[in-house]
């Protein structure tokens, strides 16, 4: 049966990567991005900026009065604004904390009461393997992302009863725009992979789908590293 997903940050990278995979298993799509691009095939897109908690819920809203509950919500958009924490501005640390952690808040709480009504559903942050490796310069961007996992595993407990689940993938080094400009540092990082190569946005993707679907049902509460190793260490 056709689904409605929502996904976070569909315009590009792993977002889109997420959008295109439930596309191609007939699900019905909704992208909410700052843009409003979307890829071809989704079902409607909102340009929304998911720091602004009231157009979030209202892009919700339109969606579920427009395709019926929220089956599966992937809260993936995010940004980083890297920089020693010592010369770290409050605007950068702002910046990343209500893109990634307040940002992804908004969009699950006004996505979630419509699961808990269909008693069922799936959540399903994009956090990083930052904040269990530790990043020099992503102070701000690692704090967010442990902040995802507080929050997806205290919703895990809230709704478990309600047949919802509630997980985070946390990718390591992925070939988008986000990692477009790192220069020599991707490609020292990339170095360090055990597997040997940069991940692709279709690597996540088909984790999201998995943890989506009625294989994953008795999963919640968990972190999935997707990084080829990368979060093992030296
Ligand atoms: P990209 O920079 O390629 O895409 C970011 C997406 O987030 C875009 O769709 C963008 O929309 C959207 N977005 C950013 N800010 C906002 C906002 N305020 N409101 C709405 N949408 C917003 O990033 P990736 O695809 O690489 O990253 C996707 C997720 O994966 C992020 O959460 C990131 O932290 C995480 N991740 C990425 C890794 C990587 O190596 N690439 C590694 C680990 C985690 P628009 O274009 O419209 O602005």
């Amino acid at each position: 049966m056709s689904r409605h997903v929502i996904v976070t940050g569909a315009s590009r990278g792993i977002g889109a990567a997420i959008a295109e995979h439930f596309i191609e298993l007939g699900d019905r799509v909704v992208g909410l991005s700052r843009s409003g691009d979307a890829p071809s095939g989704c079902a409607k897109s909102f340009r929304v900026d998911v720091t602004h908690s009231e157009e979030v819920t209202e892009a919700v809203k339109a969606a579920i009065a427009e395709f019926g509950p929220i089956d599966v919500a992937v809260l993936n958009a995010g940004v980083t604004r890297d920089g020693l924490a010592m010369r770290m501005s409050d605007e950068q640390w702002r910046e990343v904390l209500s893109t990634d952690l307040d940002g992804a808040f908004y969009t699950v709480r006004a996505a979630m009461a419509s699961m808990v009504r269909a008693r069922q559903g799936s959540i399903i942050f994009i956090g990083s393997i930052s904040p269990f490796v530790g990043v020099p310069g992503q102070a701000n961007y690692a704090a967010a992302k442990a902040g995802l996992v507080g929050l997806a595993r205290s919703l895990a407990k809230e709704v478990a009863a309600r047949g919802v689940t509630v997980n985070v993938v946390a990718p390591g080094l992925v070939d988008t725009d986000m990692t477009s400009d790192l220069g020599a540092a991707k490609d020292q990082m990339a170095a360090m992979i055990p597997m040997g190569r940069v991940g692709q946005p279709s690597d996540i993707a088909g984790v999201v789908g998995f943890l989506a679907s009625n294989h994953a049902r008795y999963i919640t509460g968990a972190v999935l590293c997707v990084d080829g190793g990368l979060a093992l260490g030296q």
